[in-house]
């Protein structure tokens, strides 16, 4: 099992973070940790370089920051990937958020930061970690210009089902399914249509535990696999399996 989108390396963890690897490390293949922002991207390499073969880093910028940076700072992040492609496993977490953005003006600046990471992730062939929320549809039609890229991952995916339809057109593409899937029941709903071929699984650790107070964390994954399993009538190991061969397949990992 992998935990393929979560924030090991934020402030949440300082204080235990040695004890939280090891109880993933029970649990767990591989941990994916999103970088965010330029600070977050430089420590999630340290970050695999410690816990080395179990965690590893993604390249992101966070959407909703986004909005806020300037040209120069998104160039300079752009040039920051091209420059370290072989530091990080993937370019995101990138995307759109248009719950908490809900400006014209700062939606478009988005959409624009975000193509400029597609076109990178296109070019380089990267994986790309797309993270879209209440704009699914419309982070779908980007990328979907783009065929070079190897893999793509909806991260927390929390579209329609029929948006999960389009996407599934796409064997390269991926839905990952978080923790969330325990007590939200747009996602039970969502999860009894799309197949586990189209799956993957994380927690967003810290956030999306079962309660508000619960700082949530990878190994917790185990719980959102379970949930899945009771959903669709299948086998553990089923689910366990093939979620694990698509994240290891996406990331390139054995
Ligand atoms: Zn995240």
């Amino acid at each position: 099992m992998i935990d393929t989108h979560c924030h090991v390396d934020f402030e949440e963890y300082d204080k235990d973070r040695d004890e939280v690897i090891n109880r993933a490390k029970q649990v767990l293949d591989y941990v994916i940790d999103s970088g965010t922002n330029p600070v977050s991207n430089k420590k999630v390499v340290e970050l695999s370089k410690k816990y080395s073969n179990f965690l590893y880093p993604t390249y992101g910028y966070y959407p909703v920051a986004s909005e806020k940076r300037s040209k120069e700072e998104v160039n300079a992040a752009y040039d920051y990937i091209i420059n370290h492609l072989d530091d990080y496993l993937a370019i995101g977490e990138v995307g759109m958020d248009y719950f908490f953005v809900k400006d014209k003006v700062l939606r478009e600046k988005q959409k624009k930061v975000f193509t400029g990471f597609v076109e990178i992730a296109n070019k380089y062939e990267k994986p790309l970690l797309i993270h879209a929320r209440n704009c699914d549809k419309k982070a779908l039609n980007i990328v979907n210009d783009y065929e070079n890229i190897p893999y793509v991952i909806f991260h927390c995916f929390s579209g329609s089902l029929k948006t999960a339809k389009r996407i599934m057109q796409h064997d390269n593409y991926f839905m990952s399914f978080s923790t969330m899937v325990c007590y939200s029941k747009h996602h039970q709903e969502l999860i009894k249509h799309i197949p586990v071929e189209h799956i993957v699984t994380e927690t967003d650790s810290p956030y999306l535990a079962l309660t508000k107070e619960e700082r949530n964390e990878p190994a917790f994954v185990v719980r959102g696999v379970k949930k899945i399993c009771e959903i669709k009538n299948v086998p553990y190991d089923y689910v366990d399996e093939i979620t694990t061969y698509n994240a290891k397949k996406v990331f390139g990992l054995k």
